[in-house]
């Protein structure tokens, strides 16, 4: 079964390489980019890989886009964002404001995030994710290629029929790197500051903006912006 996905998922990289070029991975180096990152550089495609550094991830992230080049002899490419506008949003929101409500939250996603994707996908005819339907009640409709409203590019998902399962036995089949922190109980690894390990029986979103109350949780990259409003746990940090 996981190598009939893995035979497909080879199939769709190579021939997206060819027909969607210039084609690029956004690569968060959650476990899912970093399946599509080995597959990527096992078959020697033609597709950038970049990441969005935020300012704020782990460290143990950082880490892991040094050890994607030893591993691979890959250099990501990493997008900043706007100096000035994260000194604004800074200035008009303190260093961490995005635990005070929802548009704080959303205003730091859109600087350090959205504004940056759009950067870096200029030029680009599409661009990978790693999305899977079972992460999340709000991406359970994804497809496997969508029209993206956000960038104007087109947006191929080729994990979205992989399960969490799928993907760790792939890690492991292959020997891939990946962030310590998934060992930790971190399901997805955004920025550190918002980002927090899983509790027994969480669905695999729930460590992401936790003060929010539980929904569409996103940061404005994959559509749908959140729609929770309360910050009745504030976070601690
Ligand atoms: S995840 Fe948190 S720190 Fe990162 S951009 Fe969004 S609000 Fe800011």
């Amino acid at each position: 079964m996981l190598n009939d996905k893995i035979e497909r998922l080879e199939q769709r990289l190579t021939q997206w390489s060819g027909q969607l070029s210039p084609l690029g991975l956004a690569s968060s180096l959650g476990a899912e980019d970093m399946v599509l990152t080995d597959a990527i550089c096992r078959l020697d495609l033609n597709i950038s890989i970049f990441t969005l550094d935020t300012g704020r991830l782990p460290p143990s992230t950082y880490r892991l886009v040094d050890r994607v080049y030893e591993r691979y002899g890959r250099r990501l490419a990493v997008y900043w964002p706007d100096a000035e506008a994260v000194e604004q949003l800074v200035l008009a929101q303190g260093m961490n404001g995005f635990y005070n409500g929802l548009d704080q939250r959303r205003a730091c996603c859109q600087v350090r995030k959205v504004e940056v994707l759009q950067r870096a996908l200029k030029g680009k005819k599409a661009w990978l994710t790693g999305l899977r339907r079972e992460q999340s009640p709000g991406r359970q409709s994804i497809a496997l290629e969508e029209p993206d409203e956000l960038t104007g590019v087109i947006k191929l998902n080729p994990l979205v029929d992989w399960t969490h399962e799928d993907v760790w036995s792939y890690l492991k089949q292959f020997s891939v790197p990946y962030n310590p922190l998934h060992d930790q109980g971190y399901a997805s690894i955004g920025c550190e500051p918002c980002t927090r390990a899983l509790q027994p029986g969480e669905e695999e979103r729930a460590g992401r903006w936790w003060w929010e109350q539980a929904g569409k949780k996103e940061c404005g990259l994959h559509g749908g912006a959140p729609t929770i409003v309360s910050s009745t746990e504030k976070g601690a940090s």
